[in-house]
Formats: structure tokens, C-alpha cells, sequence
């Protein structure tokens, strides 16, 4: 890299900036615990950022919390914790990772967390109901459930101006207007129409950057890599929704891909095998278990993870400025119920991602803590090998109990389904010898 390309300046920014970004909103986490402000605690899917900063709330995501113990190399302690108070080995990881962290009065390895003074949430996985109970039981703070229709069958979306849509969508306003008023009580802040319109603007111009951005993997070689890359523009994607920081950063990192586009340049010396990503990462070996693929030449070009987790960035919607809350209930409908068909019906939108970004294989990760996007993925195998021939690989671990990931194995399978991908790209051509 010299300077005069400005590979030195460009390349490598968004991984700098965005990491910054992640410090700094744990430090005002940690600035607002230690003025006891209470923070309204939210989810990745549906977390309805944009409403909440209207009423000044600390935003707190528990679920990118207890990952990030993982990612430090210490969910097994917060793990352990939750257990030890009675919590089976069986339930979701992030929510024993969670429980902990409330018994530690909100301490985290990177920061120091807020209580909550309302939790809201949709019904985009039943986790999340019963684990904003155990925030009720233990603070005797509101919980706001929106249940937001899904898609009834495959292939029925229902679209803006069809009878079915627009019920759903005044459904989920009628909803938004309930949790209004509960966030004024809870706040002692009057809600501001126009702030609501700042905070859509800034999630409009940051999902326009995520899209591009999405577009711009297509590229031979991919410009970033959907699980180690992606991973950290989830968080600034979800951690700043709604803010104007959030929008800045996805304007950059789209200059940089283009950049990088533009010359050709790629996350690896040689791209040999364009990967797609289902499921949830292996986060107590984080950097080693991407290491088992690009250690191969693969490289993920995009995941099911970008899209169930972006927030709802990845739908092709803008909010309508000029009619907010209309708009908002309408995103949040779409957003949530896109995240769902993530899990019910993925495989046509697999298919389709396999040919837009010209893969040569699938990884499947199902995990032992997350039910909700792990159910029914050999089923969806099954179903998509029926539509596209290309190598998958089926692999199981877990995204925070290290008990229950064996490295040895993983990479025994690993080195297999390489094995198993260059015999394939030899074929045609011995064939055609
Ligand atoms: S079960 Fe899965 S989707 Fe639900 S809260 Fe746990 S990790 Fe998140």
C-alpha cells in the first residue's frame, strides 16, 4: 500500500472508524450508568431506535452485549453466573450472558451498562418475551411488546396498497401510539413529531449506504467479508440507527468499497472460493473460525446474518418524511417480517443470493444456544440443494459456550468441504479435456 494510491488512508477505514464509533457509544453507555439514567433496552430486529432517541433514551442491545462477552473471552464466566442462579444450559446464551451482567449491576468487560427503565420488543423471536419478564421481575420497569404480522405462506408478501398490508400496517401503528405514551411517562419527555423526521432521515441515508454496500460485494474480488467484516458494520448499524454518525459512516464505507472495487482489491491475496454465510457466528473463536475459510482462499460474500440482524437496513424501504409515524409502522412491518422470512422462507432468497454474488458454496452454522435461526436449517438445506447445485456445508457449534465448540472438528469438516470444492472446479474442466 503507498500513499500515492491512498490504499494507506482508505482502505481499512471503516474497520477503524467503526470500531471507534462502538468505544465511543459504550463510553456514553457507561457515562450514563454512572448517572443512573435509565435506558430503554431494544433488540436487533425491530429495535425501533428511531423512536426511542426522541425521547433521549440510552440505547441498550443486549443481545450485541452478551456477544461481545464472547468475542472478550469471557462468556463463560457471565454463562457459568446465570447458571449457578438457575438458569438451564439449554436457553439462548445471550440471555444467561444478560442475566449475569444484571447480577454484576450492569458490568461488561468493555463498559458498564445502564439499568433499563422500559424494554421494547417484537415478536421476531419468543426469547425476547420472556427474557424482557426476567427485566420486569427484577426492575418492575414497563415492557412494550408490538407484535407484528408475519408473511402468512411463502411467495404471500403483501405489499404498500394491498388490502391485507395496509391492516397490518395500521395494526402496528396503533401499537406505536401505545408505546408513545408509555415512553413519555416513562421519560417525562413530550414526543416531537420533527425529531422523529431527523432520526428517519439519518436511518434512511445509513440504509442507502448499507444497500450499496451489499451491491458493491458482487464485485470479483469481494470487497469486504460478510463475517468478519459484516460483523462490525452490524454494530454500528444497530447501535447508531436514528443517528447522524451512523449515516456519516455508511456514506465512508461506501467510498471505500468503491474505492476498493475500483482496483481490485479484495480481503484476501487470491479469492478462490466466494462463500455465503447461514446463521449466527461462532463467537468464542471469532477470528479463528474465519480463519478456517480464508485459510483456504474462501471468503464470505454475504450471509443470512446481514440480513435477519441489519436492523431491517437491507429492505429496499425509505421512510416517507412527510406522514412519520404512518411510515415507521410501515418499516417496522416490512423490516420484522423480512427478518422472519430470514428464518421460515429462505431458501428462494438463498437461491437468488447464490447467482447475484456467483458462489461456489453455502455454509450452514446452526447453534445450540439460538432456537430461533437455527431450527429447520437442514430442512432449508435440503430444500435449496433441490434449486441451485452448489457444495454446502452443515456445521454446528455455538455463538457464546465454548463448551460446546470443538475447533478440532470444525476444522476436520472445514478442510473436507475445500477438499470437496477444488475436486468440483477440476471436474468441468477434466470433462471438458
Ligand atoms: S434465541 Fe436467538 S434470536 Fe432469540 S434472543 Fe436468543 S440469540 Fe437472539
Amino acid at each position: 500500500m503507498t500513499s500515492d494510491t491512498g490504499d494507506d488512508t482508505i482502505v481499512g477505514r471503516g474497520n477503524r472508524n467503526g470500531a471507534q464509533l462502538f468505544r465511543e457509544w459504550y463510553a456514553g453507555l457507561s457515562a450514563a450508568a454512572a448517572d443512573d439514567r435509565r435506558a430503554a433496552y431494544v433488540f436487533v430486529m425491530g429495535s425501533l431506535a428511531e423512536l426511542l432517541r426522541v425521547f433521549d433514551f440510552p440505547i441498550v442491545f443486549p443481545e450485541i452485549n452478551s456477544l461481545q462477552t464472547a468475542v472478550r473471552h469471557a462468556a463463560h464466566e457471565y454463562l457459568n453466573e446465570a447458571e449457578d442462579y438457575g438458569y438451564s444450559p439449554d436457553i439462548c446464551g445471550y440471555v444467561k450472558a444478560d442475566v449475569a451482567t444484571q447480577l454484576r449491576r450492569g458490568q461488561l468487560p468493555m463498559a458498564t451498562i445502564p439499568k433499563p427503565g422500559l424494554a421494547v420488543y417484537t415478536n421476531a423471536c419468543n426469547t425476547y418475551i420472556k427474557w424482557a419478564e426476567i427485566w420486569e421481575r427484577m426492575y418492575h420497569m414497563p415492557t412494550v411488546t408490538i407484535d407484528v404480522p408475519g408473511t402468512r405462506a411463502a411467495g404471500r408478501q403483501t405489499h404498500a396498497g394491498d388490502r391485507d398490508f395496509e391492516n397490518d400496517r395500521r395494526y402496528v401503528r396503533a401499537q406505536l401510539e401505545e408505546l408513545i405514551a408509555v415512553c413519555e411517562r416513562v421519560s417525562g419527555v413530550a414526543f416531537d413529531i420533527d425529531r422523529l423526521r431527523e432520526t428517519l432521515g439519518c436511518t434512511n441515508a445509513m440504509n442507502r449506504g448499507w444497500r450499496r454496500l451489499l451491491d458493491l460485494n458482487r464485485s470479483r474480488p469481494s470487497v469486504f467479508n460478510a463475517l468478519s467484516d459484516g460483523t462490525i458494520y452490524l454494530g454500528v448499524a444497530n447501535s447508531l440507527r436514528g443517528d447522524a454518525a451512523g449515516a456519516t459512516f455508511f456514506t465512508e464505507l461506501v467510498e471505500e468499497m468503491e474505492y476498493k472495487a475500483a482496483h481490485g482489491i479484495g480481503t484476501l491475496n487470491e479469492e478462490q472460493f466466494r462463500l455465503i454465510f447461514v446463521g449466527v457466528p461462532c463467537y468464542p473463536i471469532f477470528r479463528r473460525f474465519n480463519e478456517l475459510f480464508t485459510g483456504s482462499g474462501g471468503t464470505f460474500v454475504n450471509s443470512t446474518y446481514l440480513w435477519f440482524a441489519s436492523g431491517g437496513s437491507n429492505v429496499d424501504f425509505e421512510y416517507d418524511l412527510a406522514r412519520p409515524l404512518d411510515s415507521l409502522a410501515e418499516g417496522l412491518l416490512v423490516s420484522v417480517r423480512d427478518a422472519m422470512d430470514s428464518m421460515f422462507f429462505q431458501s428462494p432468497i438463498l437461491a437468488g443470493m447464490i447467482d447475484d454474488y456467483q458462489a461456489d458454496g453455502i455454509v450452514y452454522h446452526p447453534i445450540k444456544s439460538c432456537r430461533t435461526v437455527s431450527t429447520g436449517l437442514a430442512d432449508s438445506r435440503r430444500a435449496l440443494m433441490e434449486l441451485r447445485d452448489v457444495s454446502s456445508l452443515y456445521i454446528e457449534s455455538d455463538m457464546m459456550d465454548r463448551r460446546v465448540v470443538s475447533e478440532a472438528q470444525l476444522k476436520n469438516r472445514v478442510d473436507a468441504f475445500f477438499e470437496g470444492l477444488a475436486t468440483r472446479r477440476r471436474q468441468p474442466a477434466a470433462v471438458k479435456g
